[in-house]
């Protein structure tokens, strides 16, 4: 049985954090099978992607073309099959980033396999593979195991170690005939860094709650002062934005909004679960459908006017009782 890694390159080449973690469990998984590993790669150009991983001791495969450079369904496939066949792997273990989540589930129907997606977590167990996967939003962790082959995997970010290793790869070319699709790319337009304020790999995650469009202790609403300090907040420390659900469903309500906020930054029971090492929230109260999508953050902190409010009962280390406004105009300044 053996392990095949499937990865992609970024537009500058080289392979994001998710994909090293997804490597990281591909090769411990191998070794706990005491198995083979194989990488194979897609992308423009994945020479520099190769070495950049080549101390992994792997046997290397490689579909470097310019179709392979935006992420394009049909290409991504293609290049995927033709290195899966090549390398006959029983299992292949792939990064869940959201170009793969859409490409690999059609490898397994190419290839009359099985998928699954999202995975937390991998290992070998009685000389089988077996995987993690959250269920139920993150409440419940089941274990499952397949006896189909190939078994495909997409790995979610922050489950493993990323695995660092350099070196110099000798990747085998394999041929694809990408001429067929049809799918042309009109050209990509990235979000900057500053307009994209989902950042999966900050190393904090700061919640804005629905305080910050309220009254405040002078009887008026600020919200024009409280966009332009998380702004300012979220541009200096590169944190990653999240909110509560009241704070989102305003906009739908016709209340004075934040406005780079959408329901994607919504953390809580009917949003999501960050991984980050530390939290800090404001202007939230801290209810519990809010608190349970903090399950990951390992360091909490909450600013807040009110001392009995819900991060007062132990749901975070560190209460703050104090107005948001002033503080964080405060850690602006010291940032700045
Ligand atoms: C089925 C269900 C699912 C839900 N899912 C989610 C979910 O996924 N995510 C989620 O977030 N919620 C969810 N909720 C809603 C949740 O219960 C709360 O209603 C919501 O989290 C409250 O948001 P908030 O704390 O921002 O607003 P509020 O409850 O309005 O709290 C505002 C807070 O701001 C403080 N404040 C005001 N001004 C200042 C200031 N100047 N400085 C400091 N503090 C200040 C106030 O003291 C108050 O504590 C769900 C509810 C249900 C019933």
């Amino acid at each position: 049985m053996t392990v095949l890694y499937l990865a992609h390159t970024e537009c500058d080449n080289t392979l994001a954090k998710i994909s090293l973690e997804a490597l990281g469990a591909a090769k411990a998984l191998a070794e706990g099978l005491g198995t083979d590993l194989q990488v194979g790669l897609i992308g423009a150009d994945v020479a520099a992607a190769a070495d950049s991983v080549a101390g992994c001791g792997a046997k290397f495969y490689g579909v470097a073309d310019p179709m392979l450079a935006d992420g394009i369904y049909a290409a991504d496939l293609a290049a995927a099959e033709a290195i899966a066949k090549a390398s006959g792997a029983e299992i292949v273990v792939a990064p869940a980033t959201s170009r793969f989540s859409r490409a690999l589930p059609g490898l397994a129907v190419r290839l009359d396999g099985r998928v699954d997606t999202h995975l937390s977590g991998l290992e070998a167990k009685d000389g089988k593979p077996v995987a993690r996967r959250w269920f139920y939003r993150q409440r419940m962790e089941g274990t499952l195991t397949r006896e189909e082959r190939p078994w495909i995997m997409t790995l979610d970010s922050g489950c493993a170690d990323a695995f660092a290793g350099a070196g110099s790869a000798d990747v085998e070319a394999v041929a694809v005939d990408l001429a067929s699709v049809r799918t042309k790319p009109a050209g990509m337009e990235c979000v900057s860094e500053d307009e994209q304020t989902i950042r999966p790999d900050a190393q904090l995650l700061f919640v804005a709650g629905a305080g910050w469009t309220k009254k405040q202790a002078d009887g008026a609403v600020h919200v024009d002062v409280a966009e332009a300090t998380i702004k300012e907040f979220l541009g200096t420390t590169k944190s990653s934005l999240g909110s509560s659900k009241s704070l989102v469903d305003i906009s739908g309500e016709g209340g004075a909004v934040i406005s780079f906020l959408t329901h994607m930054h919504q953390v809580g029971q009917t949003g999501s679960s960050p991984r980050h090492p530390k939290g800090l929230a404001t202007c939230c109260h801290g209810e519990e459908p809010h608190v349970v999508g903090w399950r990951f953050i390992k360091e909490r902190r909450a600013v807040n006017t009110d001392a009995g409010c819900g991060w007062a009962q132990g749901k975070c280390d560190v209460l703050y009782v104090a107005d948001a406004f002033e503080i964080m105009k405060k850690v602006n300044e010291l940032l700045g």
